[in-house]
């Protein structure tokens, strides 16, 4: 069936939306998920839930989680994340039609043929593009989109310029997000469809070069540029250098990385000091799970990710206990599928962690009736645990490392390693930090600086760093990848490379 969207879904009466959510799944794990869902029919099945038995959302919390581990692809099993895609077969589809369904089906296949219904049916469930996860630790998972979700991720995109406040008549986009089967290219991509705006899908510096984004801009003279924070920095940096004018920017709209309030300043100082007036700088946020992004509406204060109730559930729980935990609280973002086919998941835990949780009242700046969710996102991977000692492990936050080096006016880039002594899987860890100063610092104060950088990080990190490297900014834009990968090596951890193989005899 193709979708219809409804006109009204930032307009539900707060008092009924979470009921009308709760509605929504229970018809979607009845008539989808159970039947076509090898992974969800089994742990339905295991845990005992039947689906009418979910009255409100206090019941949400029966439905156990769906973690990365469970169905990320492993050496033993390849094909795992197959396990979450809608797969009907004939006869499942006609024993789990409602009855209704089963009568446009035998309508349609007498009036318009067998071939026709055939055709429908592959529209809504056969995959026809896929999309993979980026992290670093686990094997990519691919998540599939049939014809049916391709169209969501239209309509989410026209939402996106809606929410967003883009004006297609006068406003123009330039992308900076790397071409790949990545969830971020391609939802730019949709929105500049289904929102009719202008927009030059650049693939990145990887593809087009810098030098040729630079070019594309003075050309078309964009209202917006989208892509990852790290990657536009340099760019506006280096039209900066070649003193462009860059009055028709209205703002930047950012994804793939934290957006850090030091970030902000100094992207918002750039661009001004190219004769942008107040840019909007704010963030866009999506995971290849959801299959779709979420933007913020402008405003004078962050207003926050705005979901979609009429497409999917969000949850913020307690990372320890898995509880949920109240409106504006801290926790790990819980997300579940209310229309798609496709890969689809249920509570699923992506271990983003939104500082300041969500809040269900209606939007100060927009008014629209959805959840929102707070604009800090932490990613659970940026936590990392450290072998600073023999003697014990110690759990460090690599996003206090970025705040707080983005946040000091006198670097200009950095990059963190971490790697094991003398590569040594057995000994501790240390921590290089390579450093590029800004152009304020004179050569007398480097030094100075530099031992600086590294006192100031150890008191808000308790971490000592082994090395403040300093080098010049060509040096570092290399080593970052900021040309010749699709994301920049701001972090990079060569731990892993010296771990030991499975089976390898333990020294101790
Ligand atoms: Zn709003």
């Amino acid at each position: 069936m193709s979708p219809t969207f409804r006109g009204d879904w930032d307009r539900w009466p707060p008092d009924e939306y979470r009921e009308r959510q709760v509605a929504k799944l229970r018809q979607f794990l009845a008539q989808q998920i159970l039947p076509f869902s090898p992974f969800y029919r089994r742990l339905f099945q295991e845990a005992g839930i039947d689906p009418s038995s979910l009255r409100g959302p206090g019941d949400l919390e029966r439905i156990p989680f769906t973690t990365k581990e469970q169905i990320a692809p492993t050496r033993d099993d390849p094909q795992r994340a197959r396990e979450i895609v809608l797969q009907p077969t004939r006869d499942l589809l006609v024993k789990h039609s409602s009855l209704g369904r089963k009568i446009a089906l035998a309508v349609e296949r007498i009036g318009r043929g067998e071939k026709a219904v055939r055709d429908r049916l592959n529209r809504e469930y056969r995959p026809v593009s896929v999309f993979f996860t980026t992290g670093r630790s686990a094997l990519p998972t691919a998540f599939v989109l049939t014809r049916l979700d391709l169209d969501i991720l239209e309509e989410v995109g026209k939402r996106i310029v809606e929410v967003a406040r883009i004006d297609s008549d006068e406003d123009k986009i330039i992308s900076l997000f790397p071409y790949a089967p990545h969830l971020a290219f391609w939802q730019v991509y949709y929105a500049g469809v289904a929102g009719t705006v202008f927009t030059l899908n650049t693939g990145g510096g990887k593809v087009m070069g810098t030098e040729g984004i630079l070019q594309a801009i003075q050309k078309i003279q964009p209202a917006f540029l989208v892509g990852i924070p790290g990657y536009i920095y340099h760019v506006l940096r280096e039209a900066h250098a070649k003193s462009m004018d860059l009055s028709s920017i209205k703002g930047l709209a950012l994804g793939g990385d934290q957006v850090t309030p030091g970030y902000r300043m100094r992207v918002r100082e750039l661009l001004e000091t190219m004769g942008a007036r107040k840019p909007r700088v704010q963030s866009v946020f999506g995971f290849t799970e959801a299959r779709k992004c979420w933007t913020e509406c402008p405003g004078e204060s962050n207003s926050g990710f705005h979901t979609y109730p009429d497409l999917e559930l969000v949850e913020i729980v307690d990372p320890n206990t898995g509880k949920p935990v109240g409106e504006g609280e801290t926790g790990e973002l819980v997300y579940t599928t209310l229309a798609g086919r496709g890969s689809c998941v249920i509570r699923y835990r992506t271990g983003d962690l939104i500082i300041g949780g969500l809040t269900r009242k209606p939007c100060p700046h927009c008014g629209r009736n959805i959840t929102r969710l707070a604009s800090q996102v932490e990613r659970v991977s940026n936590l990392k645990s450290f072998q600073l000692s023999k003697v014990k492990g110690t759990l460090v936050n690599l996003n206090i490392f970025k705040e707080e080096l983005e946040n000091d006016q006198r670097i200009e880039e950095w990059q963190l390693i971490i790697k094991k002594k003398n590569d040594d899987p057995f000994d501790v860890d240390e921590l290089y930090l390579n450093v590029a100063l800004s152009d304020r610092v004179t050569d007398r104060e480097r030094e100075r600086v530099s031992g600086d950088i590294g006192r100031r990080l150890f008191q808000v990190t308790e971490v000592k760093l082994n090395e403040v490297r300093l080098m010049p900014l060509k040096q570092l834009l290399e080593l970052l990848g900021m040309e010749t990968q699709l994301k920049e090596k701001r972090i990079v951890d060569l731990r892993a490379a010296s771990a030991p193989k499975p089976g390898e005899a333990v020294k101790r």
